[in-house]
């Protein structure tokens, strides 16, 4: 099978992080058998100073034509300061936007090998916390009607208005129960059900379309409780959906729970092809081309297009062990060497994972 991939290095550390990526993906085509076409596409601040957009249409082109798209990061200092429309970071909107992706999946796992980063008390993050955060990420109230009376004036308003319809509703719980059916099993819906009457209906939408996944256990949870037991009980999660304003607030909070920015992945998906696959940090113009960026993101976002768009879930749980079994023994980059061990830089790191991707017995 041949799977096209998209790969915008992006900007700063993008590159050196994406070609570790890849070095682990081609690990992966020689031990599974499957292979990857790879076309290296322009986006942010390079395609600014090459083509004098941060995305170019031909950029848009070859992502839709391909089944996933591997992002490094965008921006930096050199491209500060430009209008809004065209900055790098415009490039991502509009990359989000043109490949019709409504939903967002972030997780947030704590690595054995890296507890001691987690700000939460052993204790509380003794047993296995992985969580993953399904957000909708084109409605809601940051999407909604909004306005502003005439500023000064004596009772100054303003208003964003949070609204969902069904579809937009059923379709981002279907990611979450896909997504559930292929972990723990468990889905936690977050709404203001007690207050918003766009709670209400997020929740009697959920329910319904929980009928079609009869293997999977749903509770709902008010955003308040959440953010508290996010904190508290974290093991309890599985799969938490919610709606945008609320998952871009407890997403955060799950990330940060793991105390590593280096280590979190992302993917965002729409109807059908393609996903869009990114680290959560940005282009890091502070280490760029230094060989000190830990690439692990980037490695574990390549694992979630594994398993989200291109479905070799068997693939996925090969890199995923591999990174496990490369902090097991102890190497960091600098990032994560909070108490020593062997660090290493970006390179080494994506090579010891791609060794271990081939040397896996299954
Ligand atoms: P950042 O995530 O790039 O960096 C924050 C801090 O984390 C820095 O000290 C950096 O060195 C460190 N860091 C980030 N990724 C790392 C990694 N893989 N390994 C080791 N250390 C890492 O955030 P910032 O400094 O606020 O933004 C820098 C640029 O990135 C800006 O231009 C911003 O607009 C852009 N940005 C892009 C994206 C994206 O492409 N999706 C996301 C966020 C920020």
């Amino acid at each position: 099978m041949d799977y096209k991939i998209a790969v915008i290095k992006g900007d700063g550390i993008g590159p050196e992080i994406v070609d570790q990526a890849i070095t682990v993906l081609e690990a992966v085509s020689e031990k599974c058998g499957i292979s990857f076409v790879f076309s290296e596409v322009l986006m942010g601040g390079c395609a600014i100073d090459k083509y004098g957009l941060p995305l170019p249409e031909s950029t848009l082109k070859t992502c839709k034509e391909s089944d996933s798209v591997l992002l490094g990061a965008v921006g930096g200092p050199k491209w500060e300061g430009l209008p809004g429309d065209s900055t790098p970071e415009a490039g991502l909107l509009g990359i989000r936007a043109g490949l019709g992706l409504y939903a967002n999946l972030r997780p947030a796992v704590i690595y054995e090998a890296l507890r001691e980063a987690s700000p939460l008390k052993p204790g509380i993050v003794d047993g296995k916390i992985d969580i993953l955060v399904v957000r909708e990420l084109t409605g809601g109230i940051y999407f909604g009607e909004r306005g502003r009376s005439e500023k000064g004036t004596p009772n100054e308003w303003a208003y964003d208005t949070e609204k969902y319809s069904v579809p937009e509703i059923e379709r981002i719980a279907r990611i979450a129960f896909e997504a559930a059916s292929k972990r723990r099993g468990i889905v936690t819906s977050v709404d203001k059900a007690n207050v918003l009457e766009s709670s209400r209906l997020w929740r009697e939408v959920v329910t319904k379309v929980s009928k079609d996944y009869p293997g999977i256990a749903l509770n709902h949870m008010y955003v308040d409780n959440a953010a508290m037991q996010l904190i508290r009980n974290p093991g309890q999660f599985d799969v938490i959906v919610t709606t945008n304003m609320f998952g871009d607030i407890l997403s955060d909070e799950a990330s940060m729970i793991t105390g590593s920015i280096g280590m979190l992945p992302s993917a965002s998906l729409g109807s059908g092809k393609p996903g869009l696959y990114e680290p959560i940090h940005g282009s890091a113009p502070d280490i760029a081309g230094q060989d000190k960026a830990n690439p692990i993101a980037t490695v574990l976002s390549a694992a979630m297009m594994l398993r989200y768009s291109l479905g070799e879930n068997f693939a996925a749980d090969l890199i995923e062990n591999a990174v496990v079994r490369v902090l097991d023994k102890g190497y960091r980059t600098s990032d994560i060497a909070y108490y020593g061990g062997t660090v290493v830089g970006t390179r080494e790191m994506g090579r010891l994972i791609a060794e271990e991707v081939r040397r896996a017995e299954f």
